[in-house]
Order: structure tokens, then sequence, then C-alpha cells
């Protein structure tokens, strides 16, 4: 299994294409996706997030309305009070968490400050065993994803073994 993030990211990019490949392979193929699933269950479980926090230095946070109830809740503020002070608009998502020059406003080392009621688009990363709509569709973010999470990069490579994809291409 594949952890460090520097290794992580070289072989991401290089890899790039050949995951969009296998995004379309497994669109292509009818696979049972409790199974792809079950293996990204493994995966997530032999890594430790704690000790990697990278999705919420790298990546946006896409709000809810009701992300928002519960932040605002969470942190006494009113939800007037919480947009200003902790949203940004995004051209391509709406509503983002802000960002600071090491990642999320809320991240303090690898801790999240507010993870009891961190947004749902947060429980769900990397959208891989939990998350809205079919593991297919969920799909079109996951090249860009092995390039900074463990658990996306390993995951992919993995499935690649399981539905007997051609690696390279
Ligand atoms: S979800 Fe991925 S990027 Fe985020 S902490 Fe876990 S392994 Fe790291
Ligand atoms: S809200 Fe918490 S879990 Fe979500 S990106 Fe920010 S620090 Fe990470």
């Amino acid at each position: 299994m594949l952890t460090d993030l520097v290794q992580i990211r070289r072989q991401g990019e290089k890899l790039r294409t050949e995951n969009q490949r296998l995004r379309v392979h497994l669109k292509r193929h009818d696979f049972v996706e409790r199974r792809l699933r079950r293996i990204a269950q493994e995966v997530e479980e032999a890594i430790d997030c704690r000790a990697c926090a990278n999705c919420c230095r790298e990546g946006t946070v896409r709000l809810t309305d009701r992300d928002i109830e519960h932040l605002a809740k969470f942190l006494g503020m009113s939800i007037r009070e919480f947009r200003a002070q902790y949203t940004a608009p995004s051209e391509e998502e709406g509503l983002i968490l802000k960002r600071t020059e090491t990642g999320c406003v809320f991240l303090a080392g690898n801790d999240c400050t507010v993870y009891d009621a961190r947004p749902r688009a947060c429980v769900n990363f990397p959208h891989l065993v939990r998350g809205d709509g079919s593991l297919v569709s969920r799909m079109w973010d996951m090249p860009d994803r092995a390039t900074y999470c463990p658990i996306v990069f390993n995951t992919l490579e993995a499935w690649k073994d399981e539905t007997k994809f051609k690696r390279g291409e």
C-alpha cells in the first residue's frame, strides 16, 4: 500500500490518463458494485486518515444549506455571520468553505476543529465507500483525487487487478 504523499502525487499524475480509462472501463462493464465498495473499504480501513489529512489541505469543500446550519450552530454563530466569516463563492461549486494558505479554514495541524459538525462532503470523502448515486457516477473526480488521496490511489490500483483492467496502454 502506497501512502507517501510525494509518491502518490508523482504516481497519480503519471497514471492520470490510465485512471481516466479505468473510469470508462468500469462504466462499460457491469461489475458488482458491492464487491468494488468492499475493496475500497478494506483500503480505507488500512489507511490512517488522521496521519494524512491531505484532502483537507488539497480539496475544496462544497457546502449545503444543512451543512451551514450545522456548522453555525456548532460554532454558536448566526447563519449570516458564518457565511460571512467562513464561506467563499466558487464558480464551479457554489458556496465552499474558505481556505487559507495551508488548506481548509478549519484545519489545525492534521485535525479538523469542527469534526463533529463537519460538512457531509467531508464525512463521505473520498466518496468511494460512501456517497450519493452509483459508484460509477462518482468516478469523474477519482483520477484527480488519486494524485493526493492514498485511499483513492490504492483503491483504483486494487480495482484494476479485480476487474482485469489492462494497464499501461
Ligand atoms: S481521505 Fe484520503 S486524503 Fe483524506 S485523510 Fe484520508 S487518505 Fe488522506
Ligand atoms: S471541515 Fe474539517 S474535515 Fe472538512 S476539509 Fe475542513 S478540516 Fe477537513
